[in-house]
């Protein structure tokens, strides 16, 4: 691995932002529901032991991952809570299984053939295997459909190595409220709830909110709610709840420079300067997790002697390396501190109002994306 040392650029992880944002979403939910920190693709970018640390210290009771592998780790780093996993295929999972359930792990069941794997994992560990059915209610996922439910709740009933602990569907479209698909997903789930217990009995659990629904529609935050994004600070819609970023994406300055007014810049020509200007490389570019989609668009801000200052990124994101313009007068020079997004820590002078969900929208994208996107060669560094 390359050492920390040598890498200017770092993603800084604040955990007590992810502890309050759970603190604050947990203080929604009523007292019988629980909170599941979905803590998949290493934590949304944030380094998946940190945040789940950060989640439960906030709260959270449960984890949530989509591979057997990331829930194992979990379990083998000691968090002794609740873990589930709902995503895997044949290979692996043959492997992975046995000890995903002999170590307690919630396993997602999502279509007949996934429960024959789950079942003969289970006898494999010799342990019956903790099973949360999900319900494909739109999504065209992981998931059994209404009609098939009755036949799969025969077949988990009958198995002894099966204990069926939860259902559950992931909604298409909770971060539009106004959406009636939302309602449409929920019926369906609710009849398919009715129909898997006629089967198997009471089901102890059942969840389907993602962050969206538990800021939007307390009527489904049922047993257990499933919030990713707003954990890391990232709402998908609008709301009062102070959520704030954890992940801060820094860089240094590589070399200032004057060019004279009529200067292009970057791959194609799409932008010169309209004035004799200073320009700053800043060694960061789409290979550390900036998408080049959103080029020439978003604000940076820049640590000089003289306090925070805004610059514009200018032209297209290269690989490595992205060009901002200083204006005429600054006084940076190599070696400055540049927040490409998020806090940019104590009293700065202007504040750093450009976030991953700015990089998102000039890319058009998400700012999911933006945070799983920063790389393995940015350097993580826990505040
Ligand atoms: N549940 C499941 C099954 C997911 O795949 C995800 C993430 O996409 C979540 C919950 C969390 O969603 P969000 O990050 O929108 O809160």
């Amino acid at each position: 691995a390359e050492d920390p040392r040598h890498v200017p650029n770092r993603a800084v992880i604040d955990p007590s932002a992810i502890t309050q944002n759970t603190r604050d979403l947990t203080g929604l939910l009523e007292e019988h529901t629980a909170l599941m920190a979905v803590v998949k693709a290493d934590g949304y970018g944030h380094g998946m032991l940190t945040a789940a640390r950060a989640a439960l210290e906030g709260g959270a009771t449960w984890l949530g991952v989509a591979h057997p592998a990331s829930a194992l780790a979990l379990s083998r780093a000691g968090l002794d809570v609740h873990i589930l996993t709902w995503l895997y295929e044949p290979h692996t999972a043959a492997i992975v299984l046995p000890e995903v359930i002999s170590s307690g792990i919630d396993v997602s069941v999502g279509s007949p053939e996934m429960l024959t794997l789950v079942a003969d994992a289970a006898r494999q560990a010799d342990r019956r295997a903790r099973v949360h059915l999900k319900i494909d209610t739109g999504m065209g996922r992981n998931g059994v459909l209404p009609e098939q439910i009755r036949q799969i709740g025969a077949a988990m009933r009958e198995d002894d190595f099966i204990e069926v602990v939860a259902a559950w569907t992931h909604l298409t479209s909770a971060d539009d409220p106004t959406d009636p698909s939302t309602d449409q997903e929920v019926a369906l789930f609710d009849s398919a709830c009715d129909a898997l217990a006629d089967e198997v009995g009471p089901i102890p659990l059942q969840h389907l909110a993602n962050s969206a629904a538990l800021l939007t529609r307390p009527d489904l935050h049922r047993d257990l709610v499933r919030p990713g994004i707003a954990l890391y600070g990232y709402p998908p819609v609008a709301t009062d709840v102070p959520l704030r970023p954890a992940m801060t994406l820094t860089s240094r300055l590589a070399l200032v420079k004057e060019v004279p007014e009529g200067h292009s810049i970057g791959y194609g020509r799409i932008r010169s300067t309209s004035r004799r200007t200073r320009l700053g490389l800043v060694p960061i570019g789409y290979a550390d997790g900036l998408h080049r989609a959103g080029s020439d668009q978003c604000d940076v801000l820049v640590r000089t002697a003289s306090g925070d200052h805004r610059a514009p990124q200018v032209g297209r994101i290269s690989m490595d390396q992205i060009v901002i313009d200083l204006g005429p007068d600054t006084d940076a020079s190599a070696g400055d501190e540049v927040f490409v997004f998020g806090d940019a820590g104590e009293a700065p002078t202007e504040p750093s109002a450009t976030t991953a969900d700015d990089w998102a929208r000039a890319a058009g994208t998400i700012p999911y994306e933006v945070l799983t996107s920063v790389s393995g060669r940015v350097t993580r560094e826990v505040r």
